[in-house]
């Protein structure tokens, strides 16, 4: 039996605390955040007496330290956000407790996220004796893992790996991001980025799109995005050629964000405003629907895959595997939508695989490292099921 300390308490933060509620190895949860009336929400949701719930600034890691100290958890899940993961690491490591997070470190002042500042933390977590785990939600984290799962049971070779990600959900809002939207529009506006033979290569923000075919969806215009997990994918998987990441928008989104960003409201820089200094895009985010508020309307499906391509004993092999989300139902069990659930699960399903001693090893590291079979084997049970389609054309034999 362990416990659990969940750091955050927006839309992924309520599915961790009512999946962690809901796992016979978790004997006790304290949910911690910066407003303690929303993990106080999440636990009368859940109704189950190990939820413990706290106040916590988790940007001064004294603050954390000192409620790991008390309540001494096994490990801790960090679902606040990426500006809170050097803080917390730091005090993951003198409290003398495992880390996991599912999105890498940004520092607030630059749009740029790396895992650099993390990967930094590997001699003094191998010191230490702790595992740290980074990028666990569902991309980054589950795309890591299947790709890893390929590699392992179907390839000798991976040489190119396209990640798929398709939202065809709809919330009935004119305009809202699924998670927080401060870190979202980050994300999406800046230069787009993939792997190929070696180097990197850059686009302009959203400018290379094409209609892609998702499962029981069908086809979505998805655009190629830089996204987190490619970085350590490239470093991790051998041989690999080329790595791209695509992502769906509506028209109705890009319109909306092409606005945004020509009249200035995406900037992260100050600017004065009636004599105070704000941020536009913290601004906007204050005046936009919370991620967690979608979910009661919403309905349709995510689907996330990867699609590889390499060498099966001197073949070419194609493979496909992916997860299809449906939002209403996220919302029936747990009471969020599909994007919280899938970033969600995955992070249980990790710090299960710490907690249970099959991930736990002292350093810091990526989901791909590690062995995927007992991940993949809870990824079903525990509500992300999950299917393959093996040697059949691909849509990027095109592209
Ligand atoms: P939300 O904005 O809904 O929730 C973030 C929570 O963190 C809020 O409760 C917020 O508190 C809390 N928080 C912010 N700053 C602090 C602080 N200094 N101390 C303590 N708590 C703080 O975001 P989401 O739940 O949608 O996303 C959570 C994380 O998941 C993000 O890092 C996001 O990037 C990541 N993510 C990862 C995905 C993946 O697949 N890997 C996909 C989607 C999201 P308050 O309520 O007071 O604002």
């Amino acid at each position: 039996m362990a416990r659990v300390m969940i750091v955050g308490a927006g839309g992924v933060g309520s599915v961790v605390a009512h999946k962690c509620a809901a796992q016979a190895e978790f004997s006790e949860i304290l949910l911690a955040s910066r407003t303690v009336a929303k993990c106080e929400a999440i636990a009368a949701h859940i109704g189950s007496s190990k939820v413990k719930t706290a106040a916590l600034d988790a940007d001064i890691a004294s603050n954390t330290v000192k409620l790991l100290k008390d309540f001494q958890p096994d490990i801790l899940i960090n679902v606040a956000l990426p500006y809170q993961d050097l803080a917390l690491m730091d005090a993951c490591l003198e409290a003398g407790v495992d880390y996991l997070d599912t999105a890498n470190y940004e520092p607030p002042d630059v749009a740029k996220f790396e895992y650099s500042w993390q990967w930094a933390y590997q001699d003094r977590f191998k010191e230490a004796g702790l595992t740290a785990i980074l990028g666990c939600g569902f991309d980054p984290g589950v795309t890591g893992v299947f790709t890893a799962y390929a590699l392992k049971h179907y390839f000798d070779e991976i040489h190119t790996l396209d990640i798929i990600d398709c939202n065809a959900g709809s919330h009935g809002k004119a305009f809202a991001t699924n998670f927080n939207p401060e870190i979202n529009i980050r994300e999406i506006t800046q230069r787009g980025r993939y792997y190929e033979n070696g180097e990197w290569k850059e686009i302009d923000p959203l400018s290379v799109h094409y209609p892609i075919p998702y499962p029981e969806i069908g086809e979505k215009e998805s655009y190629l995005l830089y996204h987190e997990e490619l970085e350590s994918l490239v470093k991790n998987i051998p041989g690999l050629k080329r790595a791209r990441f695509w992502m769906t928008f509506s028209e109705a989104y890009i319109n909306h964000l092409r606005v945004l960003e020509a009249v200035g409201m995406t900037r992260i820089d100050e600017v004065e405003y009636q004599g105070q200094k704000i941020v536009p895009l913290q601004f906007l985010k204050a005046v936009l629907p919370e991620p967690s508020s979608l979910a009661e309307d919403y309905t349709g499906q995510t689907s996330i895959g990867c699609w590889i391509e390499g060498i099966k004993d001197g073949k070419v092999r194609k493979y496909y595997v992916y997860n299809n989300c449906d939002h209403a139902a996220c919302y029936q069990e747990v009471g969020s939508q599909g994007i919280s659930y899938t970033t969600g699960v995955p992070a249980v399903i990790g710090a299960l695989m710490v907690i249970k001693g099959l991930w736990k090893k002292p350093g810091v590291f990526n989901v791909e490292e590690f062995d995927p079979d007992p991940f993949m084997e809870l990824l079903g049970p525990l509500g992300l099921p999950w299917h393959e389609v093996i040697d059949q054309p691909s849509p990027f034999d095109q592209i």
